[in-house]
């Protein structure tokens, strides 16, 4: 028996021993239920053992794949678990849900279609420049869903027809970062490097704009990092662990070259940022990984830490008349640095309410066909309660999960720093028009 979830371990890849700790951890897990109601995986665990006279051993590989398939991978059952290492039952529950997919990678068991959805969703730079070169193109094609082309692409491809998908950006973030026309700063503060992911490089460059003028005003000198690509979550989440490495090995050479030149790295999308501080340094163990996730920060948390470090910086205080929902995005809660996004929404006076509730797209999971509909009912869920609140200024770390209250609610979702830009009333120079 192993309870290890180290990819580099030989035992790692033997589906004997892994069956063995499914069973292991899907006991311990049907003795607690603590976790019924966070997604499908859990019910239909216990279910299962329940119809065997909670014989968890009794569980086919196929029924304990079933439980693997329903896992989107939050990681709220990992935050939430008491018996997570280093308690002696060392549980892990996503982490053995990714090695269970690693496995099936493996051992080429998943059908022809799943592969294809598979490199589609995996490829986001590829895709990601692609689409946002053609955006005009694009972005009418993926902001409608149930078109006839949605559907052929979903025939073809597997990603949803039913959703909302996020649209691209009328220009790349690194081309508007290098257009524009920098604030001058005569004593730093600091000075970060802002690693964009494909989300704020080719969907979300407003974002990334919003955090440089918000930062620069607070004179926080920002660069770009060169040369690096997506950090490969979709190849990890899928099970592909030799892209993902080999993707994660590139990324951080270049991340650690800007690390040592004394720049701190900062990441907007909560998936991406989870990626680079937790998951780099156990596929890619060494310093290198360890001193670029120490130095890695979501946007909201580097202003907030600089603030404690410095009592004198300000963002001024604001009027507005009503509580701001912010979404507590479940890759925020998993880095375990608190909700900073709200923190910073606090310090310039706005009252804010949390909600806290998975949007089910996680990463690329809820866009893959097989998983719309259970997706769709829980990002209803989110936004029903969100809808509850009666606000209309709603802000989310996540971009993913902005997009489904968007397409639930029809309103949109701001990051945190984009509503702080505007409160605080900054402009981005250039603007952004259409982004
Ligand atoms: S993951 Fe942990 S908290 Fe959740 S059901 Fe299993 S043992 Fe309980
Ligand atoms: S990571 Fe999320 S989706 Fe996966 S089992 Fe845990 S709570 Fe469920
Ligand atoms: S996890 Fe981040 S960098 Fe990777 S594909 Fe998603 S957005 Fe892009």
């Amino acid at each position: 028996m192993t309870t290890t979830y180290d990819p580099s371990d030989p035992k790692y890849y033997e589906e004997s021993d892994l069956r063995e700790e499914l069973g292991r951890v899907f006991e311990l897990c049907h003795g607690c239920r603590m976790c019924f109601n966070y997604c499908d995986s859990f019910p239909m665990l216990f279910n299962f053992v329940d119809s065997k006279d909670q014989q968890h051993a009794d569980l086919t590989p196929s029924e304990q794949d079933a439980v693997v398939d329903a896992c989107f991978g939050c990681k709220i059952c990992y935050v939430k678990c008491p018996y997570i290492p280093p308690h002696e039952w060392a549980l892990d529950f996503p982490r053995l849900m990714l090695r269970a997919k690693a496995v099936r990678t493996t051992q080429h068991q998943s059908d022809i279609r799943s592969r294809v959805t598979d490199q589609v969703l995996a490829h986001t730079d590829a895709v990601g420049s692609l689409n946002q070169a053609l955006s005009a193109v694009v972005n009418p094609i993926v902001s409608r869903p149930n078109t006839g082309i949605r559907r052929a692409i979903e025939k073809v491809a597997g990603v949803s027809s039913q959703r909302l998908l996020p649209s691209y950006g009328k220009v790349r973030f690194s081309r508007w970062f290098k257009d524009r026309l920098p604030r001058f700063i005569a004593s730093p503060r600091a000075s970060v490097s802002i690693f964009p992911t494909c989300f704020i490089e080719y969907m979300a460059p407003q974002i990334g704009a919003d955090v440089t003028t918000v930062y620069e005003s607070q004179d926080i000198v920002c660069s770009l990092p060169e040369g690096v690509k997506c950090c490969g979550a979709p190849w990890l989440h899928q099970g592909n662990v030799a892209e993902f490495t080999r993707q994660a090995r590139a990324n951080l050479e270049r991340l650690d070259e800007v690390v040592q030149q004394g720049r701190d790295i900062i990441v907007s999308q909560p998936t991406c940022a989870y990626v680079v501080k937790r998951d780099y340094p156990i596929y890619v163990p060494g310093e290198q990984a360890e001193r670029v996730a120490a130095h890695t920060f979501d946007p909201s948390e580097y202003l907030v830490n600089q603030m404690r470090k410095d009592r004198s910086m300000t963002l001024g205080k604001v009027e507005l008349d009503e509580e701001v929902v912010f979404h507590a995005a479940c890759h925020t809660q998993a880095q375990n640095t608190g909700l900073k996004g709200r923190d910073l929404l606090k310090k310039l006076g706005v009252k804010v309410r949390v909600v806290s509730k998975c949007s089910g797209i996680d990463g690329t999971w809820g866009y893959r066909s097989e998983n719309a509909a259970s997706s769709l009912r829980m990002s209803s869920a989110l936004a029903d309660q969100i809808a509850k609140t009666g606000s209309t200024t709603i802000a989310g770390d996540c971009h993913l999960a902005n997009t489904a209250i968007d397409e639930a609610l029809g309103v949109r979702v701001e990051h945190p720093i984009s509503l702080v830009r505007k409160l605080m009333g900054l402009e981005t120079q250039p603007p952004l028009k259409g982004n």
